[in-house]
């Protein structure tokens, strides 16, 4: 039995290590197409930061790893999959040869059509490549503007301060996290950054990046500009599919797959960035692109590639966030459901919010600014689905009793 994995990222790399556990004698090769050791891109902003060398991004500390597990990892480009030939030609010109395949390519950072985006001191932060660049431009008072406010650009936003440089973060929609928090919640942590020295320009785009006698001048929607040595754009990302066209295999945002991660073709799998899998809040099959959710997905391709029959259940959205020292969090239905109801809990002042949503008497989503202790309750509660009872009232009106009302109506205590 062959198991191939395209892909060298947490997906890949998780699903390895577990078919090694579950077949003993199979030979397995993981294809990755970036020149480094397996690493994890959740690293980089530690790296950025100066917390930790190259070395501490990769995903497996013990350099024999792979070796001694009988994992052969290739870097190389896969180019095309042929799923009726179980079949798959790399950019080198050989053709490898597989019984089961897992597609773990992961996503890349999308580039704007914005004019200036191949400049030199433009740079995605998606890679070690474009770490490596970023360093090279970012540093202690360098003039570096951020594109984009979401889910990655916040973390990066984070490692960037670190560093000390001057950040101007540009953002187009009228808040950051715009797709992770609702109005309130971005434009506290918009506040908390502009207290400590970031400027944030929400409702602004980039509209172009051009060359200047000192590095870069970035023009805005504004009318004004602004001066870079470093600018990194952070505008979002999209599944790596465009190698499967041609193959058959069912794509959409990502890689179609079923309740087991199985892929249209037969003996074909996919996992983490790159699967359109199930999302357990909505029941639909979506991308969601971060890292737990690629872990997962990798341990249950990997036992039903080797013949342990394990559905995927769905993967809860979640994002927490720490932006110089503000913790935000949001989990699984945070916009709400249909039909739902909501609670909310606000402390502008001292930068704490919490916002519950209920299907019926149980929470579906949350999110949280500056409140820390309810970053697990709230996702096990989601992830559990448990029954709230009378406990949803006292919530509906004391959101901040979210702990009480876990402990309690797990041990089937009603509030008095
Ligand atoms: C700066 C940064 C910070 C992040 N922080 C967080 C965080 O705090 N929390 C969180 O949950 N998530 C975070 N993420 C997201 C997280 O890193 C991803 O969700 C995770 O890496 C997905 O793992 P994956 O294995 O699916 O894909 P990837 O890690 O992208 O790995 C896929 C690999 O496949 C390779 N590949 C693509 N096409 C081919 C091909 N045709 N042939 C061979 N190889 C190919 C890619 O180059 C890549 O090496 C962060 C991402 C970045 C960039």
């Amino acid at each position: 039995m062959h198991h191939v994995i395209l892909g060298a990222g947490p997906a890949g790399v998780i699903a390895a290590d577990n078919l090694r556990k579950h077949d003993a004698n199979a030979n397995i090769t993981i294809i990755g197409d970036e020149d480094e050791p397996p690493y994890s891109r959740m690293a980089i902003p530690y790296l950025l930061a100066g917390q930790i060398g190259e070395e501490g991004t990769y995903l497996r500390q013990d350099k024999g790893h792979y070796k001694n597990h009988g994992i052969d990892v290739k870097r190389v480009r896969a180019g095309a999959v042929d799923p009726k030939n179980k079949s798959i030609t790399l950019e080198d010109g050989s053709d490898v040869a597989y019984d089961r395949l897992l597609l773990a390519t992961g996503a890349s950072a999308i580039r704007p059509p914005v004019e200036g985006l191949d400049l030199p001191g433009v740079h995605n932060c998606w890679t070690m490549a474009d770490a490596r660049a970023i360093l090279e431009r970012a540093d202690k008072g360098d003039d570096v503007v951020l594109m984009g406010a979401g889910f990655i650009g916040s973390i990066i936003l984070e490692a960037l301060v670190k560093r000390g440089v001057k950040l101007v973060v540009v953002e187009m929609e009228d808040r950051m996290v715009p797709r992770m928090m609702d109005e309130t919640a971005g434009a506290m942590l918009k506040r908390w950054c502009e207290d400590k020295g970031v400027r944030v320009l929400t409702g602004t785009q980039i509209k172009g990046i051009a060359e200047s006698r000192d590095g870069l001048d970035v023009a805005l929607s504004s009318g004004k500009s602004l001066p870079a040595r470093l600018v990194v754009v952070a505008a979002g990302v999209a599944s790596n599919i465009g190698f499967l066209k041609g193959s058959g295999i069912d794509t959409d945002a990502g890689v179609k797959v079923d309740g087991f991660l199985r892929t249209s073709a037969p003996d074909v799998y996919a996992a983490g960035d790159v699967a359109q899998a199930r999302d357990m809040s909505t029941g639909e099959f979506s991308v969601l692109a971060i890292q737990p959710v690629a872990a997962d997905h990798g341990r249950i391709a990997a036992l039903n590639m080797a013949g342990h029959e394990t559905p995927h259940k769905g993967s809860l959205n979640m994002n927490v966030l720490a932006t110089i020292g503000l913790v935000t969090s949001s989990f699984g239905a945070w916009e709400g459901v249909k039909g739902g109801t909501s609670a909310r809990m606000c402390d502008d002042n001292a930068y704490r919010y919490l916002r519950l949503e209920f299907d019926g008497d149980r929470l579906a989503g949350a999110q949280a600014v500056g409140l820390t202790d309810h970053i697990g309750i709230a996702r096990g509660l989601i992830q559990t689905k448990l029954r709230l009872g009378r406990w949803k009232d006292i919530l509906m009106t004391s959101p901040e009793r979210l702990a009480e009302a876990y402990v309690a109506t797990s041990q089937g205590i009603a509030p008095v």
